[in-house]
C-alpha cells in the first residue's frame, strides 16, 4: 500500500535523492476472472473503478487499457470544468461534478490543481444575449452560479478582449461562471489510478479488448477477449469515449453515436496575461493560460466523422483566426503543438450513461468534447449503476432508452462549442 503524500514525506525523500517513493500504481498481470471489468483507462474508467471498490466494496475489479492510462481524451483535453448547462438533468449532474472536483485533491491525497479562475463566454449579438439570459435563468433556478455580464464588465474581467469598433462580431455582453476553471488532466488520471490501486483494483495497461463473449441462452456478458488472453467477468463497464461504437459492435448492438476528431493547440509560453477562461461560440474558439504560460486553445470538432487522431491545417487556421479576432494581442504568438482526440457525439449532445441492451454490460459514452468536467460525477454514478444494476438517479435522463422515447436532453446550444 502506498504512503500518503505529505510535507514530511517530501522532506524525508529529499534526503535520499527521491529514490524511495512507492510506485504510484502496480502493473499486475491480468487475473483469469474479475467481478467487474472496466474497459478504458481514461478518467471515467478509473473513477468508476475507484468508486466500485470504495463505495460498494466490489472485491475484484480490473481496468483494461489498450495503451497507457490517460492516453485517450483525458490526456488530450483542454481541461475546462464548468456546469453552465440548460436542462435540470444536466445542471444537476455537471454541478455535482464541479462540487466533487472542489474536494478531489483532498479526497485522493493528490493535487489536481483545480484553478477556479472563472469562465467568461462572450456574446456577439442581441440574439445570443437573449439565449444567454435564458441559460443563466435556467442555471440559477437549478442553483448554479451563472450570471450575465455587460460588455464593460466582460472587458474588466478580460482587459485584452478585442475592443475595436470595427470588430466583425462586436462583443455586446456575456455570461460568467465564477466556480468554473481548469484542472490538471494528468493529475486526475494519476490520482484516481493511485487511489483505485490502493483499494486493490488491477490496472492493466497494454491490454486491448478485441472481443466480448456472451452466454448463448441469457445473452449476458461472460468474458472479454483481449490482447493478453481471455478474461472472465461478472459485469463489464465500457468507458472508451470515441471508440464506444467499436465496443458496442463487439457486443452485438449499435449506438446512436458518431465519432469525430477534435483538436487542441498550445502556444509558446507567455508571461501571465490571461487569468480567466474565455470562450466565444460565434468565433469558434476558447482559451486559457496554463501554469507553464502556454495558451491552451480549442475550437470545434472536424465537420466529418473520422477515427483519424491527428491535427490538420483547416482546423488550425479556423481556431487561430477566431483567437486573433477575440484577442488581437495574440496575433504574433506562435502555436507550439497541435493534437487531436476522438470524441463521440449523440444527436442531443448529451452523454449516454447506464444500462445497455446486453445484460451485465453498462455504458459510459457520448461525452463529445465535454466529458472531462464530468469525470468525478461520471465515476460516482456509473459505479452505482454497475454495482446495483439500477441507473443512479442523477443519470436517469441520460439512458440509451431516450432515443426510443425521444425524451432527448438537447444541450447542443448550451455547449455552443466543445469544452
Ligand atoms: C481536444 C479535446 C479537448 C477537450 N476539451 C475538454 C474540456 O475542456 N473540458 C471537458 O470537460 N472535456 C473536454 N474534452 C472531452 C474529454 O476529454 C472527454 O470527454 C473525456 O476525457 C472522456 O473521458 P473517458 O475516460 O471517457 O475517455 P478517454 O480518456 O478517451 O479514455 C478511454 C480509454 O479507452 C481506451 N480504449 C479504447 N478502446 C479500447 C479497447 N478496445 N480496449 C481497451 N481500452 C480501449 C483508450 O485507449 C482510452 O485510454 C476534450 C476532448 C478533446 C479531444
Amino acid at each position: 500500500m502506498s504512503r500518503r503524500y505529505s510535507a514530511l514525506a517530501l522532506f524525508r525523500n529529499s534526503l535520499t535523492g527521491n529514490r524511495d517513493w512507492d510506485p504510484v500504481w502496480r502493473s499486475p498481470e491480468p487475473k483469469p476472472r474479475y467481478d467487474v471489468v472496466i474497459i478504458g483507462g481514461g478518467g471515467h474508467g478509473l473513477a468508476t473503478a475507484y468508486h466500485l471498490a470504495r463505495d460498494f466494496g466490489v472485491p475484484r475489479v480490473a481496468v483494461l487499457e489498450k495503451g497507457w492510462i490517460g492516453g485517450g481524451n483525458t490526456g488530450r483535453n483542454t481541461t475546462i470544468v464548468r456546469s453552465d448547462y440548460y436542462y435540470p438533468a444536466s445542471t444537476a449532474f455537471f454541478d455535482r461534478s464541479v462540487t466533487l472536483y472542489e474536494r478531489l485533491s483532498r479526497e485522493l491525497n493528490f493535487n489536481i490543481m483545480f484553478s477556479q479562475r472563472g469562465m467568461l463566454t462572450v456574446a456577439h449579438s442581441r440574439a445570443e444575449l437573449d439565449w444567454q439570459r435564458r441559460l443563466v435563468n435556467a442555471a440559477q433556478l437549478a442553483g448554479v452560479d451563472l450570471e450575465t455580464v455587460t460588455a464593460a464588465e466582460a472587458r474588466r474581467l478580460c482587459p485584452i478582449l478585442n475592443d475595436s469598433s470595427g470588430m466583425r462580431h462586436p462583443i455586446v455582453g456575456g455570461m460568467l461562471q465564477r466556480r468554473a476553471g481548469t484542472v490538471r488532466h494528468d493529475a486526475v488520471v494519476w490520482g484516481y489510478a493511485r487511489a483505485a490501486d490502493r483499494l486493490g483494483v488491477d490496472i492493466v495497461q497494454n491490454c486491448e479488448v478485441t472481443g466480448i463473449d456472451r452466454d448463448a441462452v441469457s445473452g449476458a456478458v461472460t468474458s472479454v477477449r483481449t490482447s493478453r488472453g481471455v478474461i472472465g467477468c461478472g459485469k463489464v463497464g465500457v468507458a472508451v469515449a470515441g471508440h464506444s461504437s467499436v465496443l458496442a459492435d463487439m457486443a452485438g448492438f449499435r449506438l446512436p453515436l458518431r465519432s469525430f476528431s477534435l483538436q487542441a493547440f498550445v502556444s509558446e509560453p507567455l508571461k501571465p496575461v490571461l487569468d480567466i477562461v474565455v470562450s466565444s461560440a460565434v468565433l469558434g474558439v476558447y482559451a486559457s493560460q496554463s501554469d507553464k504560460g502556454g495558451l491552451v486553445v480549442g475550437g470545434n470538432a472536424d465537420p466529418y466523422a473520422s477515427y483519424a487522431q491527428r491535427g490538420n491545417m483547416p482546423a488550425a487556421e479556423a481556431v487561430a483566426a477566431g483567437l486573433v479576432e477575440l484577442i488581437p494581442a495574440f496575433s504574433r504568438v506562435r502555436l507550439l503543438r497541435q493534437w487531436a482526440g476522438i470524441v463521440d457525439y449523440a444527436h442531443d449532445s448529451s452523454p449516454i450513461l447506464g444500462l445497455s441492451p446486453v445484460p451485465n454490460l453498462y455504458l459510459n459514452c457520448g461525452w463529445g468534447g465535454g466529458g472531462f468536467k464530468a469525470i468525478p460525477a461520471g465515476g460516482e454514478t456509473f459505479a452505482h449503476t454497475i454495482a446495483t444494476g439500477e441507473p443512479h438517479p442523477l443519470i436517469r435522463a441520460f439512458s440509451l432508452d431516450r432515443f426510443r422515447s425521444l425524451a432527448l436532453v438537447d444541450e447542443a446550444a448550451a455547449a455552443g462549442i466543445e469544452h
